[in-house]
């Protein structure tokens, strides 16, 4: 079999924990070209810069960083560095989880699925913040995207994984796994500058974990990496059935 094409992007920039380590494992299995934020976009979304330039700046010849969001890296890596001949878009590997309802906000799961929309497949990886157990989540990386290269997936789908922090070098195992819930702290600080104005800074330090089984943060929370598929597709078929009986 010819070797796979990967693109690697990520939203935590150039300099993020788990970008080499992901780079690393993907070269045991293909070709890599890499398109990253210059600087770290985390909680960025699915933003795309439509209304200013975009820079790219050529790190070697297959590496370049972007001033844009994630998703514009795999946008850009995906259209104009690859011509679109390529064959798995991998995202990370992302400092801290992204779990439940952060794939709303994540940078990372946003770059996978603008891959998605573009017809390519892609996996986010996220792992633990604890960031002692890259090499561990990379080489779990390595099998994952290896059989998703070798089933592929269904249009429209892409796959978010989720490390714990690994113990030895191990995971308790891999889940296939729904979406759970992470509440976060809803409070919003106030605090003066040094000359005397407010701010306010959004959210605090605590997140509770409602650990359902089945769900990602439950696979995690027991020490297991956790795989989700994801759809493009977010319409919510029992309602609209419901909308049916509406007077629209
Ligand atoms: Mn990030």
């Amino acid at each position: 079999m010819k070797k796979p094409t990967i693109l690697v992007t990520n939203d935590d920039g150039f300099h993020g924990p788990g970008l080499r380590p992901l780079i690393k494992a993907m070269k045991r299995l293909g070709r890599v070209f890499v398109a990253v934020p210059d600087q770290e976009r985390s909680a960025d979304s699915h933003s795309l810069t439509l209304h200013k330039p975009i820079r790219v700046y050529p790190i070697s010849k297959d590496f370049i960083t972007v001033n844009g969001s994630p998703a514009d890296c795999a946008r850009f890596g995906i259209l104009w560095m690859l011509k679109s001949k390529v064959d798995l878009v991998v995202s990370g590997i992302n400092r801290g989880y992204n779990l439940g309802e952060d794939i709303i906000y994540s940078g990372t799961v946003a770059a996978a699925r603008e891959a998605r929309i573009l017809g390519v497949p892609a996996i986010a990886f996220s792992q633990s913040p604890d960031e002692t157990s890259y090499a561990a989540a990379a080489d779990c990386a390595c099998r994952l995207a290896k059989e998703t290269l070798r089933r592929g997936l269904p249009p429209g789908v892409a796959l978010n994984v989720n490390f714990p922090g690994a113990q030895d070098g191990k995971y308790r195992g891999v889940s296939a796994a729904r979406l759970g819930r992470r509440i976060y702290s809803s409070n919003i600080s106030r605090r003066s500058d040094p000359r005397g104005r407010n701010y306010y800074w959004l959210g605090g330090k605590d997140v509770k974990w409602i650990k359902a089984v089945g769900t990602d943060v439950n696979a995690v929370a027991s020490g297991r990496v956790s795989v989700t598929p994801l759809h493009l597709d977010q319409t919510d078929r029992s309602m609209l059935e419901t909308l049916s009986h509406w007077e629209l």
